[in-house]
């Protein structure tokens, strides 16, 4: 069965992109046919998987507000599995375009609900904010995984986001879950990251995944490669702990 999952923190710099990225490339490793989404307008899942925004044709702007069939947005990356509807900045303007149309908040759900059947899983990269490009995503997908980085501050911010997944669940899709509570970029060195796990771990209980995201710096290095952790350093932790993760999400 296909699931489509949001991963979502209106926190810039948590590591969504970092694991829509190898989380999408980790589980196109293990043999499912996987579809990123990046709704973010800086379009960094895009340029992630090597994907050249100036060729770009048609990207997620032209989907929601131009009606193109999500097929026609579809690029191949390099890694075989796994496609990308990318985004451009182009998309900056739709948070405004959005507004006065009709049925706004579904328009993503009514286009990917024409391709879901082709993927296993379809992962959406979000913006750093709530708007309406968010909740479209919300709205569109399954489950959210929530990113949140071993850092002070990191429960700062998190019942606006649940806030809006229960807006969400209320009013646009009743059936949203939330698929785990990722913790990222841990430093074994520090006390605080402990204390951040705890925390989080009291909060969200059984919903933390097991496996825990450390620093790693070939994670960091990868994206300027246009390359996934699976085919930039595939021995390296952070390939490591992408893949685990993928396996832990493929468990649920
Ligand atoms: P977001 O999409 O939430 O804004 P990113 O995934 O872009 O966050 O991560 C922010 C920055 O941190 C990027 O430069 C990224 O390369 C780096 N980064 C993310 N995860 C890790 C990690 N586990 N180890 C080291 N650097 C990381
Ligand atoms: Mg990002």
């Amino acid at each position: 069965m296909s699931k489509i999952i949001a991963i979502t923190n209106q926190k810039g710099g948590v590591g969504k992109t970092t694991t829509s990225v190898n989380l999408g490339a980790s589980l196109a490793a293990l043999g499912k046919k996987v579809l990123l989404v990046d709704i973010d307008p800086q379009g960094n899942t895009t340029s992630g998987v090597g994907v050249n925004k100036a060729d770009v044709v048609y990207c997620i702007y032209d989907v929601l507000i131009n009606d193109i069939h999500p097929k026609d947005a579809m690029v191949e990356t390099a890694i075989p599995n796994l496609k990308i509807i990318p985004a451009t900045i182009q998309l900056a303007g739709a948070e405004i375009e959005l507004v006065p149309t009709i049925s706004r908040e579904v328009r993503l759900k009514k286009s990917l609900q024409l391709v879901k059947h082709l993927f296993d899983y379809i992962l959406i990269d979000c913006p750093p904010s709530l708007g309406i490009l968010t909740v479209n995503s919300l709205t569109a997908s399954d489950s959210v995984i929530i990113p949140i980085q071993c850092e002070y501050y990191a429960l700062e911010g998190l019942s606006q986001l649940l806030n809006t997944v229960r807006l969400v669940q209320k009013h646009l899709n009743t059936t949203l879950q939330i698929e785990g509570v990722l913790l990222t970029m841990f430093d074994a060195r520090t006390n605080l990251g402990m204390q951040v796990i705890e925390e989080v771990k009291k909060y969200f209980q059984q919903k933390v995944y097991q496996t825990i995201i450390p620093r790693n710096v070939r994670l960091s290095e990868a994206p300027s490669h246009g390359q996934s952790i699976v085919t930039y350093d595939p021995r390296s932790k952070g390939a490591e702990v992408y893949m685990e993760l993928a396996k832990e999400v493929m468990a649920i």
